[in-house]
Order: C-alpha cells, then structure tokens, then sequence
C-alpha cells in the first residue's frame, strides 16, 4: 500500500471536481452571453483588468494613478454585472464556478495543509484498498440463518441478530463499541461483515480485518522506511473499525501496543469499534494486558454468542 498512490488519486479526484465546477462556470457565461450579448462587453471589461494593469506597470509614468482608475473601472464593472444579473433574477454568484469544498475551492490545500477534503477522500480511499480482500458483499443481516439455532439458543440468538441489526440501522456518532464473544462458527463473522456491508453503502468509512493482519499492516507501517503509508491512521479515524478474530493473531509485546493504541485512541475521540473474539471473557486478562482487558469488558457492550457450531451443522445436513 503506497501513501504517495492514495495521495495522487485523492488529488487527481479532487482536480476533476475542480474542473468540472470551472467547466459549468464556463458553460454559464457562455449561455448567458448566447441569450445577452450585450452582457458580452461587461465581461470583456472585467477580464481585461489584469492586462490593463500590467501595461499601467510596464508604462511606468503615474502608476498610483493608473491603479486607482483601473480600480474604479472594475469596481463600476463589477456593479454592472451584479445590476445585469440580479435583472434576471439571478444571485451575483451565478457565474462563479461552485466548488463542491468552499473552504479550499477544490484544491485540497486550505491555509498550507491538507483540506479536510482531502483527509476525508484518503482515508475513504484507505478503507477501500484495506476491506479489498473482504467478502462483505457475501454476508448480510437477512443471509444469517437462525435455523441452525436450537431452544434456548435459537431465541437469544434472535435477539443478538436484532440487536445488531439495530445496531447498523442506527449507526451514528456515540454508537459505542461492541464485544462479539463466544466459540467458534457461532456468525460472528457474518454478523461483523452485515454491519459493515449495510455501513458502507450508508456511505460511512468502514474498516474490517482480521486482527492478524491488521496489526500486522500497523506494526510493518511502524517499522517502515518509507514513513507513514496511512494505515494506522485510517484504522483510526475511520467511523467503525471492525477487529475480527481478536486472540488469533500472535500476542506479543507490538501486537497489544498497536491493539491498545487503537481501542483506546478510538474510545477517546467517541469512534466506535466492534471487535469479536472466541476468547472467553474471564479469559480476556489472562493474554492481554489490565489496560486491553478493562476497556474491552467495561468500555464494549459485550455480545454472546450461543449455540453450537453451525458450520459443523452445516456439514452434517449437507
Ligand atoms: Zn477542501
């Protein structure tokens, strides 16, 4: 993954939105003086100010003077176009090109940085290229077969499902973090991509991975030369981070920096996080450090999942 790639292609976005709200500006103008021709010679004033000022600087004689009459020539043009244009019933804005970011005019640079504009368009970029390898479009909420769910099972796991789906449906800021926990082939998996898949087609930043290769990718940013690629920081900033399969990836030291570096940021700046694990919770302290296993039992609402396996069911149907 190449920060510098994300980057251009952001710009590059960010360029076409620019061109195209100059295209429609142009377009405008030109319809505009199609019908009134006569609003041809105000626009030929106002754009021959720059050229009558450089030929005033270049002459040389009398220059403070020929700045203010140039000055009075287009602020009178200018009035003459707000006149014309407010005749029509038009706002004096009708001919500017109309950015879709008005604080940067759709450059993505606003007061020397990065626009929030073009944070937002990387770190959607990010969560694209990070989810690439997830089959969230295969998993959701109406695909989660409760029949392999029997008695006591099959009513709690209802619940979860529609705890979960309301969960989606509702998602916004202060949704709070869930905790999936319980054996394996319970749905936790289907039940974390269904969140995801009905997210982003909300238009939220999702992020879903295995915590292995998450933590991974954060520990191989970590250590790169090249510096940041984005990964950590999209982990961070995007609006839900999914954490599948937490307690498969090899714990150690990094691992649980890089975990608790995640959670905590996150539970910080109000972001929400669902992180599923086979680990039972009286388990939890025992592998990863108090700091990791008392946010994640007081600060997740935790989710059981109860049953028996249903891919091992499933094979036996089959
Ligand atoms: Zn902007």
């Amino acid at each position: 993954m190449d920060n510098g790639d994300v980057l251009s292609l952001c710009l590059a976005e960010i360029n076409s939105r620019r061109r195209a709200a100059e295209n429609e500006s142009e377009r405008r103008l030109a319809e505009l003086i199609g019908t009134y021709p006569e609003f041809a010679s105000i626009d030929a004033e106002l754009k021959s100010t720059l050229g009558k000022l450089m030929s005033v600087l270049r002459d040389g004689t009398d220059i403070a003077a020929g700045i203010e009459r140039i000055k009075k020539e287009n602020l009178d043009a200018q009035k003459r176009k707000r006149d014309f244009l407010s005749g029509l019933g038009l706002e004096p804005s009708f001919l500017e090109p109309h950015y879709v970011c008005a604080l940067c005019n759709d450059t993505g640079f606003h007061g020397g940085e990065r626009c929030e504009c073009l944070k937002k368009l990387m770190i959607s970029a990010m969560c694209k290229r990070l989810n690439e390898a997830s089959p969230m479009s295969l998993c959701s909420f109406d695909s989660f077969d409760l029949s392999y769910f029997e008695g006591d099972a099959a009513v709690h796991m209802r619940n979860v499902l529609d705890f979960v789906k309301k969960y989606a449906d509702n998602f916004g800021n202060g949704s709070g973090s869930l905790l999936f926990y319980g054996n394996t082939g319970l749905g936790k998996t289907h039940l974390s991509l269904a969140v995801a898949d009905t997210l982003i087609k909300k238009g939220f930043n999702v992020i879903y991975g295995q915590a292995q290769s998450l933590f991974s990718s954060v520990t191989d940013e970590r250590f790169s030369r090249g510096g940041p690629s984005g990964v950590e920081s999209s982990l961070v900033a995007c609006d839900l981070l999914i954490i599948d399969d937490l307690g498969a990836e090899f714990v150690n030291q990094m691992s649980q920096s890089v975990l608790y570096s995640l959670i905590n940021t996150r539970l910080l700046s109000g972001k929400s996080t669902i992180i599923s694990t086979n680990i039972p919770l009286e388990q939890i302290d025992t592998i990863y450090h108090s700091r990791i296993s008392s946010r994640l039992c007081f600060e997740f609402e935790p989710v059981p999942f109860v049953g028996k396996d249903v891919r091992q069911k499933r094979k036996h149907c089959l």
